[in-house]
């Protein structure tokens, strides 16, 4: 037995490009082999053993990928977390998943404590951890590892509260990154333009492990920067974003046909792609933006087709071996076709549970092994999947998940605050505001600027209210719940 999800990836003649970053570095794929076997001695030396945990708050670049492979290498769990995570929050990951290693931007080594900390830089050489790779073989036996055993470990926040962590199989990746590679058509001639983060599944695992897969190519942009993003086109044959790189390059003179002539696939994921947007896009470039839907605990689990109608508003036909029903979320009974409910799903895409947390998992699985998604949805005649609504409140802004009780958690600990509802508003740019509404005691001080600043120092930026609203009271239903619907309906236009 070898690596299972490692041995799956295409054997590429070594000078090829993996990565070529923003800055002009290139990463063969010869050249991960090499590093990432470094990095693992790196990671052994340090102490790591088979199925710890390697936790990572990183920037973006090559080596991050190497270390993510280098994890695995060495049969431990990659763990990355969010670049914008705080102290606070970080300090919450760290007792969770207890690592053995933690790995920080070189200057950020004090941001944890009480597990052994290393550093890793963004230009190709700095921070403690490439140093002790640099003195590292470059070949490495790695650790056997089954389709069962665990590649990593994704924290993806709960609307109770704490976020939970995400176990993800070899076989749950490899599965999905085989599927992806199939179904849209990656070979070793594609290349990949990457302006997401890499902490999340979406730039992680449907990007890097498909590429992987294919043998083939990505394009790393820290972050969408537009004037980089039209540099890189022309070179690349497939982009992947979120909903706001589609609406940010449709405001851009520059998207044209023309400038889009390159590219065979543009794929949009992780919130709802709004239908003008897909016509809008459609008129200006000629193509036709493929839409998915996954999720961290998942894996992606349906897609519009790569041959056939790209239908707007939904996000397509379940992927090969990924079985999907619609269920009353009440009694989890299976609903007829047409009708909205529950989104379940089954396969092997689907995670292995929550790290440490045998009864949420169990909450959240049905007995015949469907995962319970939160999101409800509707399957139509055809057999696409439209997503309606979050049955957990969950807030999407920029691509980015919010959730409302811990924000909540966060307003409602301020002296002067009674209580606070968060919801998403529609917002031009982020797809949604995070929007707070706040009930405060009459002689309270408070005010929306004041809020804001007190969270900054408790919450990642992207977590932050664009607005703090305040009432009397905040409005509740018979049983005592906070209309949020309501509250919805009353702020849509506040960023219109
Ligand atoms: P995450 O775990 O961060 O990937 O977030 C997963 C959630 O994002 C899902 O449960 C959905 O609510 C949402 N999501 C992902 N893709 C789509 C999509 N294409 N349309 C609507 N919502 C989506």
């Amino acid at each position: 037995m070898a690596s299972h999800l490692l041995d799956q990836f295409a054997a590429v003649a070594p000078d090829r490009a993996f990565i070529t970053n923003f800055d002009g570095r290139v990463l063969t794929h010869g050249g991960l082999d090499a590093l990432s076997a470094r990095l693992a001695h790196a990671l052994q030396a340090l102490g790591v053993k088979p199925g710890d945990r390697v936790a990572a708050q990183v920037e973006k670049s090559p080596e991050t990928i190497a270390l993510y492979i280098a994890c695995v290498r060495a049969g431990a769990v990659w763990l990355p977390l969010n670049t914008a995570y705080t102290r606070a929050e970080l300090s919450y990951f760290v007792e969770d998943s207890e690592p053995s290693l933690f790995v920080a931007a070189p200057g950020q080594e004090d941001k944890v404590a009480g597990v052994t900390v290393a550093t890793l830089g963004t230009d190709g050489h700095s921070g403690s951890l490439l140093k002790l790779a640099a003195k590292q073989s470059d070949s490495f036996a790695d650790i056997a590892r089954g389709p069962d055993d665990l590649a990593a470990i994704l924290y993806t926040s709960g609307t109770t509260g704490r976020s939970k962590g995400a176990m993800l199989s070899h076989e749950n990746l490899a599965s999905n990154a085989r599927t992806l590679m199939q179904v849209w058509r990656f070979t070793d001639r594609d290349v990949l333009l990457h302006a997401l983060p890499i902490y999340h599944t979406h730039g992680l695992f449907v990007a890097t492990n498909t590429i992987l897969m294919a043998g083939a190519e990505m394009l790393f942009l820290p972050k969408p920067d537009m004037d980089e993003m039209f540099r890189l086109m022309p070179r690349a044959t497939v982009v992947m974003g979120v909903p706001t790189f589609y609406t940010r390059l449709l405001a851009d003179a520059r998207l044209t046909r023309e400038a889009t002539r390159h590219i065979r696939l543009f794929v949009s994921g992780s919130a709802p792609l709004l239908s003008e947007t897909h016509r809008d896009w459609q008129l200006r470039t000629g193509h036709a933006i493929l839409e998915r839907y996954g999720m961290t605990e998942t894996n992606m689990n349906t897609s519009n087709p790569y041959d056939g109608a790209r239908v707007a508003g939904t996000v397509g036909l379940p992927l090969p071996s990924v079985d999907i029903r619609i269920t009353d979320p009440e009694s989890g009974k299976p609903l007829t076709q047409g009708e909205i409910g529950m989104i379940e799903v089954r396969g092997p895409n689907v995670f292995k549970g929550y790290w440490r947390q045998p009864e949420k998992t169990r909450a959240e699985f049905r007995g015949d092994g469907f995962f319970v998604t939160g999101d409800l949805g509707m399957i139509d005649e055809k057999g696409y999947v439209a997503i309606v609504g979050r049955g957990k409140d969950l807030v999407i802004s920029g691509g980015f998940n919010v959730y409302p009780k811990e924000v909540e958690g966060e307003i409602d600990a301020l002296p002067g605050v009674v209580e606070s509802a968060v919801i998403g508003v529609a917002h031009p740019d982020f797809g949604e505001g995070v929007t707070a509404v706040v009930a405060k005691k009459a002689d309270a001080a408070l005010t929306e600027a004041g809020v804001i600043g007190a969270l900054k120092e408790r919450l990642a930026a992207y977590k932050l209210p664009k607005r703090v609203l305040f009432v009397e009271d905040l409005p509740r239903n018979a049983m005592g719940k906070v209309q949020k619907a309501l509250l919805r309906e009353t702020y849509k236009d506040l960023y219109h």
